[in-house]
């Protein structure tokens, strides 16, 4: 912990962390000491990690990325945050991991590039003028540059995988509903997902394993059902640790290559680097098949309409009287109500708001929100299709590798864009991840995506730790 904290310290100027409190990290460190010295042998005991800052959390406190929650500090622990650490009433002790701190993200965790972070951006640690991705791009860059072992981050629509691979770190989105969302601070609640972001699939493996797991009396959507030993199971495939003699093979397993994720749309350098991970899984024993997934395009349209009607939803519970910031001065309540809410939140998050508050409007409902479910369907349809003719789905995550910080700046439809290739995964609920392929343009990260059916979480990792 102390290692960490100090390697925190030294690199703030990355930007990726936006709270630290050394001295709760060490006492939640002396816990974890007592419970070794108690004898408990347990793997994720007193391994530092750093949580960001969508889960609330008891002991620092919880923005969001978002002014309009500067300074909120929550009375409970996110289910997630309890799990890995000290526990959740009624569910057991917790994997007793050590929290180091808060990391930062894009506003409400609506963005493709920490940029829309209400505090500070996050610089790559790749190229210091370089995105880290987003909205998990404080977990994505505090991995890379190993101020932490592993982070928690959140996906709605790529926010794990994207950052993931701009930064060369791995990373998983599991089903939809197999994290509790119960204290994730809420975006698009139909999409939103949380998962572990870590160097290898073993390590996130590890983490998934103590995070997931049914929470029905406070996330209603979480799945009753069993998590697998993640970890142990890739252990007892091979190749882990000294002396392993396992064979790695991936005999027999099918991947499928969606044409519609090897187009034009896709930059040469990220191809080539997909390409070349992909020619050694089939020297590990996968089969390449070609399958169609021919909505991908319009993955962009529906998400785009779905999670801000649902963002608009979930925001308007920041109203200055329950949560967070409140105007210093105003006239009547509505006046309120619109000095703390334009004071509070930040452009995209506004923007949002706007549009979903349009596509749910009476007139509008049905040529817009309707219509975007009834597709958002068709696409889970394509995938069901897909997987009659393979075990995974394999393609870039990101279509370039990480752009320039302030780039896109002043064009926000052009980040909704490069959001292409993780949209529809998440539409359809799928569990996905990035594994580091290789390096591209600039000598920067590229990601290879794995999207596995429903609950495969074990298959994914399981190809993923065998290619790693
Ligand atoms: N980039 C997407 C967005 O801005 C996805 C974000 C996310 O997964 N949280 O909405």
């Amino acid at each position: 912990t102390q290692h960490f904290l100090a390697r925190i310290e030294q690199n703030a100027s990355l930007g990726a962390f936006l709270a630290t409190d050394s001295a709760v990290s060490l006492a939640q460190a002396r816990v974890a000491d007592a419970r070794l010295a108690a004898g408990e042998r347990t793997p994720l005991l007193g391994v530092p990690l750093a949580h960001k800052d969508i889960f609330v959390t008891r002991d620092f406190p919880t923005t969001a990325g978002s002014k309009m929650l500067e300074n909120y500090r929550s009375p409970f622990d996110a289910t997630v945050v309890g799990k890995l650490g000290q526990g959740v009433p009624g569910q057991g002790p917790g994997a007793g991991m050590v929290t180091l701190g808060k990391l930062n993200c894009d506003e409400f965790a609506m963005g493709s590039g920490n940029e829309n972070s209400a505090y500070k951006p996050v610089m790559n640690p790749w190229d210091h003028t370089r995105i880290p991705g987003g909205s998990s791009g404080g977990s994505a860059a505090a991995v890379a540059a190993r101020l932490v072992p592993a982070a928690t981050g959140t996906d709605t629509g790529g926010s794990i995988r994207q950052p993931a691979s701009l930064t060369g770190i791995t990373g998983i989105k599991p089903t939809y509903g197999r994290c509790s969302r119960y204290g994730m601070v809420a975006f698009a609640s139909s999409l939103d997902q949380a998962g572990p972001m870590a160097r290898s699939a073993l390590d996130c493996a590890l983490l998934l394993s103590s995070m997931a797991g049914p929470d029905l009396d406070r996330d209603s959507t979480s799945l009753d059902l069993p998590v697998a030993d993640y970890a142990t199971d890739l252990i007892a495939a091979g190749a882990v640790g000294a002396g392993a003699t396992a064979p790695k093979s991936l005999e027999g397993l099918r991947i499928g290559l969606p044409s519609q994720f090897f187009g034009a749309g896709c930059s040469a350098d990220v191809l080539q680097a997909v390409r070349a991970a992909l020619a050694e899984f089939e020297k590990l024993g996968a089969t390449l098949v070609d399958v169609d997934l021919p909505l991908t395009e319009l993955s962009i349209p529906v998400y785009y309409v779905i999670a801000p009607a649902e963002a608009s939803s979930n925001l308007s519970r920041f109203d200055g009287v329950r949560y967070g910031h409140r105007a210093a001065s105003y006239g009547d309540l509505t006046d309120m109500y619109k000095k703390s809410r334009s004071e509070g939140f930040g452009d995209e998050v506004t923007r949002r708001i706007m549009i979903g508050t349009y596509v749910l409007s009476h007139g509008y409902y049905d040529a817009y929100y309707l219509k975007a479910q009834k597709i958002r369907r068709l696409i889970a349809q394509d995938f069901q299709t897909a997987f009659t003719q393979c075990d995974i789905i394999a393609g870039p995550v990101s279509p370039t590798v990480a752009w320039k910080i302030g780039e896109n700046a002043s064009d926000p439809v052009a980040s909704y864009l490069a959001d292409i290739y993780t949209l529809s995964s998440s539409l359809a609920g799928l569990p996905g991840m990035s594994v580091p392929a290789g390096f591209g343009a600039h000598n920067m990260p590229v990601g290879l995506q794995l999207i596995g059916n429903y609950f495969k979480e074990a298959q994914l990792l399981g190809a993923a730790h065998q290619f790693q």
